[in-house]
């Protein structure tokens, strides 16, 4: 297996809504005279993730990069003028932030750049400037995005576990099952994660279940409180015997 260090992203530089396939994308490149498609991963229109060239091969998606990345393009880039614009679909950025999470984890890949960001620093201050960007591909910034990802991914953590320890008081046995969800080893954090992203009604759900829990609480709440004159400790997961 080849050393990969990074991921490159890009777009195949398609009008909005129009789809096409890694077979197209297949064949343009062997028009062009490569051996085949360049890159590793497509990600269509409705989020359908296909296969291009094996991960295993080097690609041909961005040259002096080759040789140590792995390249995944989504279909657009784009808009109707056919001007460079983020036409990213809402699907194509869930799977994209997946298969990204997925592929570092795989390989142990800390870098994720756009195409773009891979111009020459012509100024040297370290930093890929727009003006410096040879390429507008992907027609986004690689870098936010997996940032903004990881902070979505951290607040709909504590949205879920929030609620979690609420029910916490429900009873004691329930509470130790879903104590076992929340220690979960990182490994299973970030499949669970994962999970949360692909799940588009996740935070309806959420909703709902806060205010069920809350809903719990209060009752419970005004039950001890009306029952012992004494303020209860809503945050005791240990449960009385009473709680049960
Ligand atoms: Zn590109």
């Amino acid at each position: 297996m080849r050393k990969i260090d990074s991921i490159i992203v890009h777009c195949s530089a398609t009008k909005a809504g129009q789809d096409f396939t890694a077979a197209d994308i297949d064949r343009w490149h062997r028009e062009r005279g490569f051996n085949g498609i360049g890159y590793h991963y497509v990600i269509r229109l409705d989020g359908r993730l296909e296969k291009g060239r094996d991960v295993s091969l080097i690609g041909a998606h961005c040259k002096g990069w080759n040789e140590r990345s792995i390249g995944i393009c989504y279909v657009g880039g784009l808009n109707e003028n056919g001007q460079p614009a983020d036409t990213r679909t809402n699907a194509q950025k869930r799977v994209l932030y997946q298969v990204i999470m997925d592929l570092q984890r795989e390989y142990g890949i800390l870098q994720v750049l756009g195409h773009r960001d891979t111009s020459p620093d012509l100024n040297g201050d370290g930093v890929i400037e727009p003006y410096e960007y040879m390429k507008a591909c992907p027609c986004f910034d690689v870098r936010e995005f997996m940032k903004s990802g990881r902070e979505l991914l951290f607040i709909l953590l504590l949205a879920f576990i929030i609620p979690v320890l609420f029910s916490g008081c429900r009873c004691k046995k329930e509470m130790l099952n879903r104590n076992s969800k929340i220690e979960m080893d990182s490994s299973s954090l970030s499949r669970y994660s994962n999970e949360i992203l692909r799940d588009s009604s996740f935070e309806e759900k959420i909703s709902e279940k806060t205010e069920e829990c809350i809903e719990y609480v209060f009752l419970m709440t005004k039950k001890r409180f009306d029952k012992r004159k004494n303020i209860p400790c809503l945050f005791d997961f240990r449960c009385s015997k009473g709680d049960k």
